[in-house]
């Protein structure tokens, strides 16, 4: 397994570190506090895959249930080369608290695998995907655990995972997993829907700060389903999206990029390279751009006590999760930057999820405009509840989503009770 990282690199103690702030605030009391800080289920199994030159890898993977207080587990799939379990832990945690802050009737959890999905074949992903869901098949189900796409993962895996388990349930059962083909009972709007919330929660951020969406520019740090289709929305907000990156860099153009060309060249090659239409900037280089808006949507940490007094933007949407480190939070606080905390800010997807969910155990599915209206007044009311969470205790906006969220998971946690 990789080493998990310590101090201000660890996203678990990152997390622990906004939750601490949170229930101090909360006034909530030393029990609650153990229950709510730390995961309720962990599994960790091995993966042996034959790869397709008849070797057997065997790889590592995890499923962490942070709560089900709430509802069932909720939260997507990871695969990476640098997944570990206190990363693992964390995202399952933020699930937890996401899913309270939108109020969807979810739990937290989260998995991941240790591999490098593009450097896997189609069939050998397949048997990575079929192999771990029958290893943690035991503590999955519509009501007890619902996995979705994370970094790394798609449609398709998610439709090998509904497979396996309907195989192995002897019964037709998509509402196992969200973010799946439509065909197979997946949501309109599922794929655009994280990008759609980002866009949702920047207008109500500009809005709230006197500032219009046509006098803005944006970075967008991330290309993927996240950050491309964050970047889209805004532009049709009538945001300027002056730059965007993939995990191997950046293009930047003051004038502005021309977004839908980006989008043909990145379905053609599955990389930013090669496109001519700005200069080349680096991963780090393009959170430090004069931009209005910054928007890190690729993966956590990017924002650290190192980088944090550079940033120009005064609006940051956090389309990733953990992109911002507990140190970092202070300086941007000091710099007096508006900061969108990922717990609210990419909840637009898990929402989505919710839905897809609820239209699958009815069986009975919904339009775009169904799907769309009633995920944007979700994300307009839970950005309120946030900001005004902020005004009333004088907190950042980040601790008033944890706020938010813990005291909601601690409201069904004390009515619960404990089981003994
Ligand atoms: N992986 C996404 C997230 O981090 C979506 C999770 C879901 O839809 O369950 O929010």
């Amino acid at each position: 397994m990789n080493q998990p990282v310590h101090g201000e690199e660890n996203p678990f103690e990152a997390m622990q570190a906004r939750f601490d702030l949170a229930a101090a605030k909360l006034g909530l009391e030393p029990n609650l506090l153990q229950i709510l800080r730390t995961c309720e289920r962990e599994i960790k199994i091995s993966i042996p895959v034959v790869m397709d030159d008849g070797s057997v890898t065997v790889f590592e993977g995890y499923r962490v249930q942070h709560s089900t207080a709430r509802g069932p587990a909720k939260g997507g799939i990871r695969y990476a080369p640098n997944v570990n379990s206190d990363e693992v832990r964390a995202l399952a945690a933020w699930m937890t608290w996401k899913c309270a802050v939108v109020n969807v009737p979810f739990g937290g959890g989260k998995g991941g695998v240790i591999c490098d999905p593009f450097k896997m074949s189609k069939g050998e992903l397949e048997r990575v995907t079929r192999r771990y869901v029958a290893g943690i098949m035991d503590i999955l189900g519509p009501d007890r655990d619902v996995p979705a796409p994370d970094m790394g993962t798609d449609g398709q895996v998610m439709a090998w995972l509904m497979d396996t388990y309907s195989m192995h349930q002897r019964a037709y059962l998509p509402a196992i997993v969200t973010g799946k083909p439509i065909g197979l009972g997946g949501s309109l709007g599922r794929i655009e829907a994280t990008g759609r919330g980002v866009m949702i929660v920047t207008r109500q951020a500009l809005d709230h700060l006197g500032m219009k969406p046509g006098d803005c520019s944006a970075a967008i740090q991330g290309a993927g389903n996240v950050g491309l289709i964050s970047a889209l929305q805004l532009s049709k907000l009538g945001v300027k999206v002056v730059a965007i990156s993939d995990i191997h860099g950046g293009l930047y153009n003051k004038n502005g990029l021309d977004l839908e060309a980006i989008q043909k060249h990145l379905q053609k090659t599955r990389k930013l390279e090669g496109f001519d239409g700005g200069e080349r900037v680096s991963n780090t280089q393009i959170l430090e751009l004069p931009v209005d808006i910054l928007v890190p949507a690729a993966t956590e940490n990017v924002i650290t006590s190192r980088n944090a007094a550079n940033i120009k933007a005064k609006v940051i949407t956090e389309g990733a999760n953990g992109p911002v480190t507990a140190g970092a939070d202070k300086i941007l606080d000091q710099k007096g930057i508006f900061v969108i905390p990922d717990i609210l800010a990419n909840a637009g997807g898990v929402t989505v999820s919710y839905f897809e969910w609820v239209q699958d155990r009815m069986a009975f599915f919904w339009t775009q405009k169904e799907v769309e209206d009633r995920m944007e007044h979700i994300m307009v009311e839970s950005f309120a509840a946030v900001v005004d969470m902020a005004r009333r205790f004088q907190v950042s906006n980040r601790i008033a989503a944890y706020m938010l969220g813990v005291n909601r998971v601690a409201e069904v946690t004390r009515m619960r009770g404990i089981y003994a």
